[in-house]
């Protein structure tokens, strides 16, 4: 499958002035990441891992006190590859939303609550395609919920004439009306009942699936990633500590914290308790030494408390941060 994005050593740091000190939070810190066309790239862990910073650095969406400290950030485009943090704002403002878009956690960020749905896409499709008149753009939108199987009376709606499930619904459609390459989705489904729930993850993989395009979905929700999820990838403490194909990662997760993750989950029929990892994550601020994980670890060696886990090849794309694969 070929790559559209590739990710080279990515750090990107919060940098803080509390009571005039500068204090430096590693939210993402030296990750690797390839997202391949037509795949569901899953990224997983728990909050305050990283996650929501990595995309917003897909989606270059960096703003102070974020800042990018290191690496590299490539969209691989069919004509050619760009160094998107190496062209100037103007040029990287004309891949978003046609290249990559991103769908994020809270609707009401998006929609305009005093326009209704359909001048809200008459707005974002004439500020993206120039020369499309209003006619045009209502058309356009048209098209494009119809394709997506949603009602068209909502085009007539305001936002909070519509249900959260719905307004969610409106924002993926938004999202994807200029037929990206890559859909960047952070928590798509936060605050929504379960079946709502089930249904934007659906509307998701059916727009990924129909447009061929990748789609890069964050979510603590280890049984949405097992559901549709064809890679995935596991962070903690800002790093991307296992990565492989899911399927791989289910049978055989290598990290003990990929263990537990995948143990958390409620299976159907077993009433035994489910296990959750023990503690909680570290502050951002001041990690461990050695493995991150190595005070929630019940494997830790005493190696584990001074040295940082290199990354282990144990299977086809599968690979682990961690030193009891090293055999
Ligand atoms: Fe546990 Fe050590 Fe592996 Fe970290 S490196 S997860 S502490 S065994």
């Amino acid at each position: 499958m070929k790559k559209l994005i590739e990710v080279k050593k990515i750090k990107a740091y919060y940098v803080l002035d509390i009571f005039g000190k500068q204090r430096t939070v590693r939210a993402v810190d030296g990750v690797d990441l390839d997202v391949l066309e037509g795949s569901v790239h899953g990224i997983a862990g728990e909050s305050g891992c990283g996650k929501t910073t990595l995309l917003k650095v897909l989606f270059a969406a960096i703003e102070p006190p974020l800042r990018m400290i290191d690496g590299k950030v490539y969209y691989l485009n069919g004509t050619g590859t760009i160094d998107l943090y190496a062209i100037d704002e103007s040029e990287r403002k004309k891949l978003r939303w046609s290249f990559a878009s991103y769908v994020p956690q809270g609707s009401m960020s998006v929609l305009n609550p005093v326009l209704k749905i359909k001048d809200t896409f008459r707005d974002f499709i004439s500020s993206h395609l120039k020369g499309r008149s209003k006619i045009e753009a209502y058309e356009m939108a048209r098209e494009h919920i119809r394709d997506l199987g949603l009602p068209l009376k909502i085009l007539d709606a305001y936002p909070h004439q519509l249900s959260g499930g719905m307004r969610q619904r409106v924002t993926i459609a938004l999202a994807t009306v200029l037929k990206p390459k890559v859909i960047i989705a952070d928590e798509p489904t936060t605050a929504l009942d379960v079946v709502t729930q089930r249904g934007v993850i659906q509307l998701l993989k059916d727009i990924q699936s129909r447009q061929g395009s990748a789609l890069v979905l964050v979510t603590h929700d280890m049984g949405v990633h097992a559901n549709i999820s064809d890679m995935l990838s596991v962070m903690y403490a800002g790093k991307i500590i296992e990565e492989g194909r899911t399927e791989d990662l289910f049978e055989n997760p290598r990290h003990p914290y990929t263990q537990y993750l995948i143990k958390s989950l409620p299976r159907f029929g077993d009433r035994s308790k489910r296990e959750s990892p023990p503690g909680s994550p570290p502050s951002l601020f001041n990690l461990p030494t050695g493995c991150a994980f190595h005070p929630r670890c019940p494997f830790k060696m005493v190696k584990c408390e001074k040295e940082e886990p290199v990354i282990f090849n144990v299977g086809e794309s599968h690979k682990v941060a961690c030193w009891l694969a090293e055999g």
